[in-house]
């Protein structure tokens, strides 16, 4: 049934209240799917996802107060890179971060592979670690929109989650309850993304952003590719050490120019920066002199993680097995199946064991060749590794037929749209 305007609201908060059954929350889940909301319908959604929790509000820090987000992509780690960089600029930022969905990772399992560290603050711990580094990364905590967590799983068990005013909701009702004046999102494009193609994501974007608006919060929308891993890590454990390199300067270039370009937007919104390159330049001095490498250590060691394999993470105990895709024949790399590469990153990075979900720190993929990269008969592709030989064997086949080789050159894809 279609909800009147005026009733979105308290619809919204009688399911969260347990008033409303699932039955009913399903049946207007599948209107919302076919015929999609109006702006003012969605402004609503977000409000009640908002007011069905606690917020936070650090404006007694008397900083700006911002966060980053990602449509989700592979090997898109670009949160570890751009938060800990803000934080050094003096940016506030307190990130509720999610765990990998659908073919996608997900930041919170990124960080969970340093051992010790907590991804499950109370509302306490987070504003306590907001208040004393700066910058937090923990999870949605129970208190936080419950209205989005309950729906969300029911729109993964109905199969609504791919509706536009309902990702809105559920988005920026978590952003707005950090208590953010400023946000940059990247609407990721591709085939590995959610958005397919430009158009989709740029009515995504400007649907955030109009969000965004209507509650106060400055909203930059970047479109960045993904039609590829971002660098050339994808897993856990790899990716954290590959925002460690490119927190010391050394990173893969792709991942540092959309790090640089997200974090640019915020130093703009802030005011921190006057322009574009005055942005740039202040991120790269703070990458050469350190300071953002240290915000990073800080918030690992104020989470509870282990410092030392941060600072060294060659004492990482390595993956028990490797297995090397080769090339069948001489070429250029054209494409790769991107849906198909996330979910063998998921299989080899989580396992779910009597319905609880397990991670494999050291599973992941290394690719060795992207789109428009020159490749040799029987020269190495990438590199899959994890803990289980059988799967890291049958996955670095499945991963041969996902990257398509033609024998013309191929230019790689741009890295913004
Ligand atoms: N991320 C979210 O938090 N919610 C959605 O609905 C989709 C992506």
């Amino acid at each position: 049934m279609k909800l009147p305007l005026k009733n979105i609201g308290s619809f919204i908060e009688q399911y969260t209240t347990d008033i409303i059954s699932e039955q009913q929350m399903t049946s207007w889940l599948k209107i919302v799917y076919e015929e999609g909301l109006t702006h003012e319908e969605t402004d609503q959604v977000v409000k009640a996802m908002l007011d069905s929790g606690e917020t936070f509000d650090f404006s007694y820090l008397g900083k700006f107060v911002a966060d980053k987000h990602s449509t989700g992509g592979i090997g898109d780690k670009v949160s570890l890179v751009v938060g800990p960089l803000m934080a050094a600029v003096g940016l506030i930022i307190p990130m509720i971060a999610g765990r990998s969905l659908g073919h996608t990772g997900g930041t919170l399992d990124k960080l969970q592979s340093i051992p010790g560290y907590r991804d499950n603050l109370s509302m306490g711990e987070f504003k306590n670690t907001v208040e004393t580094v700066g910058i937090v990364m923990s999870g949605q905590t129970k208190e936080v929109c419950p209205a989005d967590q309950k729906m969300y799983d029911l729109r993964d068990k109905t199969g609504t989650v791919d509706s536009i005013p309902l990702i809105c909701g559920s988005i920026m009702s978590k952003k707005l309850a950090e208590g953010i004046q400023g946000l940059v999102m990247d609407v990721k494009v591709g085939n590995g993304a959610f958005m397919k193609t430009l158009e989709e994501a740029t009515i995504l974007g400007s649907e955030l952003k109009r969000i965004g608006k209507q509650f106060g919060v400055h909203v930059k929308i970047v479109h960045s590719d993904m039609s590829q891993p971002l660098g050339f890590e994808a897993g856990l454990w790899n990716e954290v050490t590959e925002a460690l390199a490119s927190l010391r300067g050394e990173g893969p270039d792709d991942l540092k120019q959309v790090a640089l370009e997200l974090g640019s937007s915020l130093l703009l919104q802030s005011g921190n920066a006057g322009s574009v390159d005055e942005a740039m330049e202040i991120q790269t001095q703070l990458i050469s002199n350190g300071k953002a490498m240290e915000k990073f250590v800080e918030m690992v060691a104020a989470q509870g993680g282990d410092i030392s394999v941060i600072e060294n993470p060659k004492n990482y105990p390595a993956p028990a097995f490797e297995a090397e895709v080769n090339s069948n024949q001489d070429g250029f790399v054209s494409s790769m199946e991107m849906v198909g590469v996330g979910n063998l990153v998921n299989k080899l990075t989580i396992r779910r064991k009597n319905n609880k979900r397990l991670l494999e720190p050291t599973g992941g993929i290394r690719f060795l060749r992207k789109i428009g990269d020159d490749v040799s008969n029987g020269k190495s592709l990438a590199v899959c590794f994890g803990s289980n030989e059988d799967e890291v064997i049958g996955t670095a086949e499945e991963l041969k037929s996902l990257i398509k080789i033609s024998e013309e050159r191929v230019d790689p894809p741009p890295l913004f749209y």
